[in-house]
């Protein structure tokens, strides 16, 4: 049996902890946030991921896996070190490596032996070069440290089962031995393997990352050219999709990509690229692209009501994509922005993400499901595509709003289904020419 530990308990550690737990694996956490440690001891897992609680939950009855603030505690015995901690950006873009450095010296000078430091955090080209220089300075008791580059490439909301079942695994690094070690972890999962040098490996998360955010840009700017050429985007897409070149996965054109890891892995490769005087005009201009989106949404709605000054905007889903609570950079809270801005009133209904959102957008009335949203509003906007969105009663929510406006920024409902169900329908891309001021229509 091999002795884990996991640094960080977030959707990414939690994900790795548990599911090399699983995998047999004895898997130590450490955290430094104490109400998470006390949630985790309770069997409660802090964040929304779809399988998770009982992973953890039966792992944790089978004495598999515990968690603790103590790096001495969690170390002990521990073969494999997996840095799982948050990697967020500066202000300038550049990726803030502050948890990685801190985690690597805690790592140094409380191991009790050997051990192979593997990076599982999204970190710049170079750092698996930093932390081996940090815990080579910093290391006690002459133990010796391999690192490895391990970058994640699950899907939150989707997370234990990407683990499990991933498209690749990838390791960097420059000691073979360390490289096979870490490669063995993952042997009992079926997936194309790379062993690679650590650069690749690092470089490769964010390139991965910014290719996808780059598809959903390109798709945004299609869906202009759709919506003025009376050509449906979603029809588009699925011609498209079939080709065996490119697949149809993230065509989809919406409100934008958002959430804890597109936003800040473009900006950390534009960062990376720039600061080595490598120009990135294509990148720049994806980024501009999502930048702009949350406003097409809001100019859609003027378009339609007239001036927003006094109205009342019904907001479904706020998380950044459907299955997750996360709320970090999320599409809703630029919309939420703009339509106070506005002044707009706005009420809103997410099944996972309002007591995140509470704090993040206070004067937002916050509703127990999408039907006291829709009531008496002056149009709702989709913004994030929840299954139980798909379900609702068309018709009744149209019945219950002022005037039954709806953009659909994820192309989730059928245009003429919606417009049967008596509503003023409008999508992203969907060549819809925007009809007339719908007080017009409705009276
Ligand atoms: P997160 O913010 O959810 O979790 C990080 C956790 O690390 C927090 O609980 C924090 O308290 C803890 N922590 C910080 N410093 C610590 C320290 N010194 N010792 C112990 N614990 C510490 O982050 P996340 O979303 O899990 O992302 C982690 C990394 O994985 C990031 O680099 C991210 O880019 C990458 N990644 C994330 C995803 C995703 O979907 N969230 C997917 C792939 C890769």
């Amino acid at each position: 049996m091999r002795n884990i530990s996991v640094i960080g308990a977030g959707y990414v550690g939690l994900v790795t902890a548990a599911c090399f737990a699983d995998l047999g694996s004895r898997v130590s956490l450490i955290e430094i946030d104490p109400k998470r440690i006390a949630a985790l001891e309770r069997g409660q897992i802090p964040i929304y991921e779809p399988g998770l609680p009982e992973m953890w939950q039966r792992n944790q009855a089978e004495g598999r896996i515990c968690v603790t603030d103590n790096y001495i505690k969690g170390l002990l015995g521990a073969d494999f070190a997996f840095i799982a901690v948050g990697t967020p950006s500066a202000r300038s873009g550049k990726p803030d490596l502050k948890y990685v450095r801190s985690a690597a010296k805690s790592i140094a000078e409380t191991a009790s032996g050997p051990l192979i430091v593997v990076i599982k955090s999204t970190v710049p080209v170079g750092t698996t070069d930093l932390v081996t220089e940090i815990v080579t300075n910093h290391g006690r008791n002459g133990h010796s440290f391999s690192v490895v580059s391990n970058p994640e490439f699950l899907r939150e909301g989707l997370a234990v089962f990407d683990f499990m079942n991933p498209t690749r695994i990838v390791v960097g690094g420059s000691n073979q031995n360390a490289v096979d070690a870490v490669a063995r972890l993952y042997g009992k999962i079926d997936s194309p393997l790379i062993t690679c040098d650590n650069r690749t490996a690092e470089l490769s998360k964010y390139a991965s990352n910014t290719f996808l955010a780059t598809r959903i840009s390109f798709m945004n700017e299609m869906a202009n050219l759709c919506d003025e050429s009376g050509v449906d985007v979603v029809k588009v897409a699925e011609i498209m999709g079939l080709d065996r070149r490119f697949g149809r996965g993230y065509l989809n054109a919406g409100l934008g990509w958002g959430g804890s890891c597109l936003p800040k892995d473009v900006r950390g490769l534009i960062y990376m690229a720039e600061s080595r005087r490598v120009p990135t005009p294509l990148v720049r201009a994806v980024q501009r692209i999502n930048q702009h989106q949350p406003k097409l949404v809001i100019d859609k709605l003027q378009r339609l009501l007239g001036s927003l000054e006094g109205k009342t905007v019904g907001i479904l889903g706020l998380s950044f994509k459907p299955g997750s609570d996360d709320m970090r950079e999320a599409r809703s809270l630029l919309v939420v922005s703009l339509l106070e801005e506005h002044g707009c009133q706005v009420k809103a209904y997410d099944p996972m993400a309002m007591d995140t959102a509470a704090k993040l957008m206070p004067k937002v009335i916050y509703c127990d499901d999408t039907y006291e949203v829709a009531n008496g509003s002056d149009a709702l906007i989709l913004v994030t595509e929840w299954d139980e969105f798909e379900k609702l009663d068309m018709r009744k929510m149209a019945s219950l709003m002022r005037y039954p406006v709806m953009v659909d920024s994820r192309n989730l409902y059928d245009p003429e289904e919606m417009a049967q169900a008596g509503f003023v329908y409008e999508g992203i891309g969907r060549g819809s020419s925007v009809p007339a001021k719908v007080v017009d229509l409705v009276g």
